[in-house]
């Protein structure tokens, strides 16, 4: 039996016996929702894009929390109980990098910095630090060093997978949950609505729908295709 659990802005949660499955919705969003559009087959490309790298990190022990895909548009998961954050790992200055710290964009960073941010549309998703999220009581502190531990290592496997055919991942977002017996696990997706990937200065992200550049699934589909040639590797 299938039961729903939750529709939320670009997937629908599902339970079916002791698993999750998320169905990926065709909706496209920005900033902080209020920029929405529908495009056809940007669940179908996101979810197989998701599927492919996350099998890629499990193969290569970062545990994920995906199990198979169902084409077109679904994931079977492991049930999590998630935290209400994002995790950034950034290789390059972007986007919100640049407009809270300056620099220009595309600027290397020594190293790769991580940043949490609460998931709270309402208040533009705020950046906190550790000490906030042991006293809001949204982690404790070794979960969160756990989350960082993890998403450097995610980062620096799917960095060094897509540099094999010329793509720079410039910045990534996780979230991440635990599973029943209390280990911290990377959940949600991994696609172009969640990295920013580039190569010789095109971009092949959600910026293009962000910044009005053209038809944003044209290039989902080139980071399908590139997944899927990476993982026949
Ligand atoms: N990101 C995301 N969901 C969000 C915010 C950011 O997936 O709600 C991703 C974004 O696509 C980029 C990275 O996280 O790859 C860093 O985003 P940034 O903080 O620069 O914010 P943005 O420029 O997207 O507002």
């Amino acid at each position: 039996m299938v039961i729903l659990k939750y529709e939320g802005k670009t997937k629908v949660v599902k339970r079916e016996g002791g698993f999750v499955l998320l169905e990926f919705k065709d909706d496209i969003t920005a900033g902080d929702g209020l920029k929405h559009d529908v495009m056809e087959n940007k669940g179908v490309y996101c979810a197989e894009i998701t599927a492919i790298l996350m099998k890629y990190l499990n193969e290569n022990s970062v545990r994920t929390h995906f199990l198979e895909y169902i084409p077109p548009r679904t994931l079977k998961v492991i049930p999590l109980k998630m935290f209400p954050l994002e995790v950034v790992v950034r290789f390059k200055k972007a986007g919100s990098f640049v407009k809270r710290y300056g620099g220009t964009e595309g600027e290397d960073l020594e190293k790769p910095l991580v940043e949490f941010f609460l998931k709270d549309d309402a208040r533009h998703d705020p950046m906190v630090c550790v000490d906030h999220l042991e006293l809001l009581g949204i982690a404790e502190k070794k979960q969160a060093e756990e989350m960082k531990e993890i998403s450097v290592k995610a980062s620096e496997l799917l960095k060094s997978l897509f540099a094999k055919s010329g793509f720079e991942l410039w910045d990534i977002k996780y979230e991440f949950g635990l599973d029943s017996e209390g280990r911290v696990i990377l959940g949600d997706e991994i696609s172009p609505d969640t990295f920013r990937l580039r190569k010789r200065g095109e971009i092949f992200d959600k910026d293009v729908y962000r910044r009005d550049l053209g038809d944003p699934m044209e290039k989902y589909r080139e980071v399908l295709e590139l997944c899927r040639s990476l993982s026949s590797l």
